[in-house]
């Protein structure tokens, strides 16, 4: 899409809203030196012996930004576009994140520039153990804890859990989150980023008082955080009006069902080559094909941004249409762009409140290996809510109280948490 950053303007971008937060809530100095920096960046290659006997080398990252409040925490990402830029990007956004919802961590993220879907399933599973000997002297419960993130699940989870097994000579299992429930990995976690997503939309509909059943949603994205929040809210009433994959979108007036959309796409078929009723399994009455693009520029209640970062940019935010922005993504929406938004008025409920339900869980699931404990996953849903519930409700209300946008209410929540830290900590390093 043009109008795209490339990577290396990403992380300038995203410390914008740093810089921002640093003025507006007059950070010390120390503090915020400390936040503009990565505090530990690790290039790795990954060799792969791939099953025709030839070897590929892979280049990967583990990037960890700010560990003042705990461990590193964040996921791993496959992903052909991946960059030092891009991981260094995203592991500032954990450490705000995980500092809005309150968790004991620091940011943390990795990635291996590679494209998933050429790999057989052993050359898969080869890139996640090497990728794990690689960096697994920079992780471990109490330094660096990895999860899942684009392309890598609870089954690559388990390889790598595996791997790191056999290094530290022994069971490890709160170096990694976001394992098979078999393997120690929590309930709940696999659907905990659509969940908490729907959970902060809910807060912000209740408080503008606005019912599921008004509610007009187009969802940019079919992976993991996108299925679950679009399933959820359907349930729950919303009308989930559009979804899109990489390579088209889908329109139904009435609303799409997403578990019909899940077993079509299970059988191998991309959204602009749907089969609409296929054995009675009805994605909707009247469907429409529709570009991509098109999806994010469609008149509905609230725009659900669920795919990569920098969706939503310089070059077509004018052409928003939609009533509220959801960010289900890391970072799908540039400082720029997010600018015009507040201008136009448009509230944007910003990832490092919207996505955390994922690092939430993963905690969670981090207490309970630490703890040896198994809770229910009702118990794990509960906390969820409640966590967000009250973190959402401190960010809400700062942004009434400041005249400020979500997204700012929400920095100076996460950076004033990581500045005070800092400062506790003594200024004598
Ligand atoms: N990759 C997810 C995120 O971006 C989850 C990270 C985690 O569970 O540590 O928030």
């Amino acid at each position: 899409m043009s109008g795209q950053m490339d990577h290396a303007n990403l992380f300038d971008d995203a410390r914008t809203r740093l810089v921002e937060v640093c003025q507006a809530i007059e950070i010390q100095g120390d503090a915020r030196e400390r936040l503009m920096q990565p505090s530990l960046s690790l290039q790795v290659s990954v060799p792969v012996r791939m099953d025709d006997g030839s070897l590929k080398v892979f280049p990967g990252w583990r990037i960890q930004y700010n560990t003042t409040l705990g461990p590193a925490k964040g996921g791993i990402r496959f992903h052909p576009d991946v960059s030092q830029e891009e991981v260094t990007t995203l592991s500032f956004w954990m450490a705000v994140k995980c500092a809005v919802v309150d968790l004991p961590y620091g940011g943390g993220k990795g990635g291996v520039k590679v494209d998933p879907k050429k790999l057989s399933k052993l050359e898969l599973e080869r890139l996640a153990r090497g990728y794990i000997r690689a960096i697994a002297d920079v992780m471990g419960p109490e330094r660096d804890i990895p999860a899942p993130d684009v392309n890598t699940n609870a089954t690559v989870m388990g390889w790598m859990a595996d791997e790191f097994d056999h290094l530290a000579r022994g069971k490890v299992p709160a170096a990694i989150t976001g394992k098979p429930p078999e393997l120690g990995g929590s309930l709940g976690r696999v659907a905990a980023t659509g969940r908490g997503a729907l959970h902060v939309l809910d807060l912000w509909a209740a408080r503008e008082k606005r019912k599921p059943e008004e509610t007009r949603v187009a969802v940019q994205g079919f992976g993991n955080a996108a299925y679950h929040f679009a399933r959820l809210a359907y349930e729950q009433g919303y009308r989930i009006v559009a979804v899109s994959d990489s390579k088209g979108a889908i329109y139904s007036q009435d609303g799409l069902d997403p578990d019909a959309i899940k077993e079509q796409k299970e059988r191998n078929r991309r959204l602009h080559d749907m089969v609409y009723c296929d054995d009675s399994v009805c994605v909707a009455e009247d469907v429409e094909k529709i570009d991509r693009d098109e999806l994010l520029t469609l008149e509905v209640d609230v725009l659900a941004l669920a795919a990569l970062e920098d969706q939503i940019h310089e070059e077509n935010v004018d052409e928003v249409r939609a009533g509220a922005l959801l960010e289900i993504a890391n970072g799908p929406v540039s400082s720029r762009a997010d600018e015009r938004l507040e201008e136009r008025g448009i509230p944007v409920l910003p990832d490092v409140l919207a996505n955390t339900g994922g690092v939430i869980v993963s905690y969670y699931e981090w207490v309970q290996n630490r703890s040896g404990e198994r809770w229910s996953e009702e118990d794990i849903n509960q906390r969820l809510a409640q966590r967000l519930e009250r973190q959402s409700e401190l960010v809400f209300k700062r942004a009434e109280r400041e005249e400020i946008s979500y997204r700012r209410a929400a920095y100076r929540q996460g950076i004033e948490r990581i500045a005070h830290a800092i400062e506790l900590r003594g200024n004598c390093q």
